[in-house]
């Protein structure tokens, strides 16, 4: 994986800015972005409340495991009720939902920080 890019940045939970600083406090599932960057000391919250607009990148994680999971159980799942596609659903959502929450926050806070490279 090439540095400088945003995957690199929110695959390896790296600082968007210089990406080598670490983005979270403490472990990643906890989902608390740091305030600071201990690297290059970018400001990671911009603003009180600036994480809130990850609720849109959630959302847009949530209708693609709601869609990928409807694709897989119609094709390979003919037979199955409505109430057995609905709790499939939902249980995924549940399952990944630990995942999706944390990773929207790197990814809304990439749409906001340029990678720069330390000189
Ligand atoms: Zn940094």
């Amino acid at each position: 994986m090439k540095k400088g890019t945003k995957i690199y940045s929110i695959l390896k939970n790296k600082c968007p800015h210089c990406q080598e600083g670490d983005f979270f406090e403490g472990s990643f599932f906890k989902g608390k972005p740091k305030l600071t960057c201990d690297v290059c000391g970018t400001k990671l919250t911009k603003e009180p409340g600036f994480y809130q607009g990850s609720y849109y990148v959630v959302y847009a994680l949530s209708v693609a495991v709601f869609v990928t999971v409807w694709c897989t159980i119609s094709l390979f799942f003919k037979s199955i009720s409505f109430n057995g596609m609905l709790a499939a659903i939902i249980l995924s959502l549940l399952a990944t939902a630990p995942i999706n929450y944390p990773l929207s926050k790197i990814i809304w806070a990439n749409f906001f920080f340029k990678f720069k490279a330390k000189e």
